[in-house]
């Protein structure tokens, strides 16, 4: 068999902490955001997206303007996104081209007016950076339901620290197989029983007056649990669920 990019990248992940596709998916985030900056500042063609989208998503382009070092990127990237919006305001149909009657008598401002200026000031395009992780979302998972019956990925996998929830549902979906559905489970829920373990000592530890053994492994786990039914921080925050 050959062995696909995505595939190896997911077993490569499978050794580190956390769901694999979340973690992959903050991977590709960061490279994005970050070759955006290095490359495309002074592309036409980036210009433009940022015009039609005013901007990206509130999430990523607060990623943008957080990258250190780049902020004469992000002035020139976000002053095409506040050209578009001047050139709205300004255009032949605005209201602040009618007379007042007029702007009266088409209601641009009435209590229940016109929404044709807010809706001409909506992105034109969704977020880039977020179409494309829905875009590297959909062929990991993809990657994943291919290649579960693996040997190889799936005694990686069961040494990983599984997939979190929405990923979980996900991969379960796209596999055909009741056999094949029913072996992730069964690894997916030895992991959930496991942390459930570590959730109830970090509990019992955590009580007042507690006498007995340091915190262990388990300390983390109160976060674990966060990430493993809802995703990675940061990782699933703008990709729509469910699809
Ligand atoms: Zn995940
Ligand atoms: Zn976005």
């Amino acid at each position: 068999m050959a062995y696909s990019k995505t595939y190896v990248d997911l077993l490569e992940r499978f050794s580190r902490r956390g769901c694999a596709i979340c973690g992959l998916l903050l991977h590709d985030e960061n490279r994005y955001i970050d070759s955006l900056l290095y490359e495309f500042a002074n592309d036409a063609g980036i210009h433009k997206v940022f015009r039609r989208g005013r901007g990206f998503c509130n999430h990523h382009s607060w990623l943008l303007a957080h990258q250190y070092g780049y902020s004469l990127g992000v002035s020139i990237l976000f002053e095409a996104a506040l050209d578009a919006v001047l050139e709205i305001l300004e255009s032949e149909n605005s209201p602040f081209q009618l007379s007042r009657l007029e702007t009266v008598v088409s209601g641009w401002f009435g209590a229940k007016g016109d929404t044709r200026l807010a809706g001409k000031l909506e992105p034109e395009i969704p977020c880039p950076a977020c179409v494309s992780l829905c875009k590297s979302e959909a062929l990991y998972i993809e990657t994943f339901a291919e290649y579960w019956s693996d040997t190889t990925f799936q005694s990686a996998y069961e040494q990983s620290q599984g997939l979190c929830l929405p990923h979980f549902r996900d991969v379960l979906r796209l596999m055909s197989a009741p056999k094949e559905r029913a072996q992730l489970a069964k690894i997916q829920r030895a992991k959930w029983e496991a942390l459930k373990g570590e959730l109830e000592l970090f509990q019992a530890k955590s009580v007042l007056n507690y006498v007995g053994e340091p915190f262990g492994a388990e300390v983390d786990s109160w976060r674990r649990v966060v990430a493993s039914m809802t995703g990675g921080e940061h990782a699933l925050l703008n990709l729509t669920r469910p699809r």
